[in-house]
């Protein structure tokens, strides 16, 4: 694996808090609701009268937040953040958010997703004398505020100018929450008017469990600042388009969630519709369509729909084992998809089924549910995955990891089949997903290597695969 693969690679979410009390506990309750975007840790940071205060963990929301600590983090204001990184990125420095509490001016940095030259940032801020703790972008943001000049406005509009990459920022400072999207939109971000305050978060359904309501969505390259007197918008890059990560409506996000416009649900739906119409006119003949829960459901609810096969619960999942897709070893990962799926043999014994999967990454959770199954007693397997095969690797925040462990990037269909022991398998198209989500403003870098940023040091990554390959 290269060097540059080694380091930290993350989805994560943000949630944040201006104007309404007991802001901390909100923060709670939001964080909560972004859980399915990051395990590892997480944290809260206040803002109570120009005292900065932060508590923060490794582990779960309901873990690491007890009713003692949340009565130690006052204010008003506030921002938070749930971690997902990889095995070898799980350092305590790098859980947000990152506090600078200077003498002068206390701010907190909480982001999602990656700065793709962050490298270059680093080697620049630390001929200038910065001293970083940890591995996380963060650090970088911070550093870049505290060297730049003017208000505190003007110097998070010079920061946020010399960074490339996809994220969702919130800063806290005694000024009020700001809240940084970047400028080709690839990560999400929205806020809702809340009380005589907003609530600011990387997916909609967090204002939900507050009785919140969706007001915007932050624009790309625009920064949001919530301030006692109200918002203030401002850019620090103009004429922005919006490339939505594919990946949040395929897999990330919760399916009650609404980015960009796109209801998450409704979006998953028309991709079942639309590979139930494909198979239709290939004549596939089956008995029952089951989708690997959760992400899948929704999808499988489409598929059904539209061919008018039974929607089935041939698949059980056990909720209390963690994500199998980080484990360091193939054979922990086996193990854990083993732990976390069951099938129910008296549904899928003696049927033709029609498997719906989200995506298909290294191929270990595909793979083992055709075995089990057919184990179970399925006379036929056929896996119908909600996305285009993924062959490029991600470098906008998301741990789809190296070529050399993305199985497309190895295989064809015909090749993954036979590997997957199914009886057919197909993918859906770019062209069908940009017709099922009804807007072309998406990322697909992992399913065509289009990426929307200059890549920097990660682009010998690229080039030394294309090279591989001719
Ligand atoms: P794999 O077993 O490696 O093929 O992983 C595919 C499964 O992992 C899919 O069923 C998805 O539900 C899930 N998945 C896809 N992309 C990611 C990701 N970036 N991080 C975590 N899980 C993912
Ligand atoms: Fe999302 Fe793929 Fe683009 Fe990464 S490359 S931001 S996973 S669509």
């Amino acid at each position: 694996m290269s060097e540059v693969l080694e380091e930290l690679h993350e989805e994560c979410g943000v949630f944040g808090v201006c104007h309404v009390e007991d802001a901390a506990s909100l923060s709670y309750y939001g964080l909560h609701a972004l859980q399915h975007r990051g395990q590892e840790g997480c944290g809260i940071a206040s803002m109570d009268h120009g005292v900065l205060q932060a508590h923060k963990g490794k582990g779960l929301v309901s873990e690491v937040f007890y009713p003692s600590v949340m009565g130690q983090l006052k204010g008003d204001c506030a921002i938070g953040h749930v971690r997902y990184s990889t095995a070898g990125g799980n350092e305590i420095e790098n859980v947000q958010p990152l506090l600078a509490n200077l003498t002068k001016h206390k701010f907190a940095v909480a982001h999602n997703g990656q700065i793709v030259n962050a490298k270059e940032m680093r080697v620049y801020l630390e001929a200038q004398g910065s001293i970083f703790q940890g591995s996380s972008d963060s650090e970088i943001i911070l550093h870049l505020i505290q060297r730049a000049k003017g208000t505190f406005l003007e110097r998070i509009k010079q920061a946020f100018s010399l960074l490339e990459g996809a994220y969702a920022c919130l800063i806290l400072s005694e000024e009020g929450v700001f809240a940084i999207r970047d400028h080709n939109g690839l990560r999400p971000l929205s806020y809702a008017q809340f009380h005589d305050g907003y609530l600011i978060s990387s997916e909609s359904c967090a204002f939900d469990v507050l009785s919140g309501t969706l007001d915007k969505d932050v624009e790309p390259g625009e920064i949001v600042w919530f301030h006692p007197n109200g918002v203030t918008h401002d850019r620090y890059r103009n004429a922005c388009e919006t490339h939505m990560c594919a990946m949040e409506y395929i897999y990330f996000a919760r399916p009650d969630s609404v980015i960009d416009g796109i209801n998450v649900h409704e979006a998953r739906v028309a991709t079942g519709v639309c590979m139930a119409k494909k198979d239709k006119m290939a004549h596939l003949q089956a008995d029952i369509v089951i989708g690997v829960p959760d992400s899948s459901t929704s999808a499988a609810i489409g598929y059904a729909k539209e061919s008018g096969l039974p929607f089935e619960m041939g698949l059980i999942k056990n909720r209390y084992v963690g994500r199998t897709f980080i484990q360091p070893t193939q054979k922990q990962r086996e193990r854990g998809v083993r732990m976390k799926l069951s099938a129910i043999e008296p549904i899928v014994s003696g049927k033709r089924i029609v498997m719906i999967d989200d995506s298909i990454v290294r191929g270990t959770t595909s793979r083992r549910i055709v075995q089990l199954l057919k184990e179970a007693g399925a006379l036929e397997v056929h896996v119908r995955i909600a996305s285009p095969a993924i062959t490029y690797p991600c470098f906008y925040g998301v741990d789809t990891s190296s070529f050399e462990e993305l199985i497309s990037a190895r295989m064809n269909e015909q090749e993954l089949c036979a590997y997957l022991k199914a009886d057919s398998l197909s993918f859906m198209e770019i062209s069908d997903l940009v017709s099922s989500y009804q807007t072309e403003r998406l990322c697909t870098a992992c399913f065509n290597g289009a990426y929307t940023t200059g890549l920097f040091s990660y682009g010998d990554i690229i080039k030394t695969f294309l090279s591989h390959k001719e």
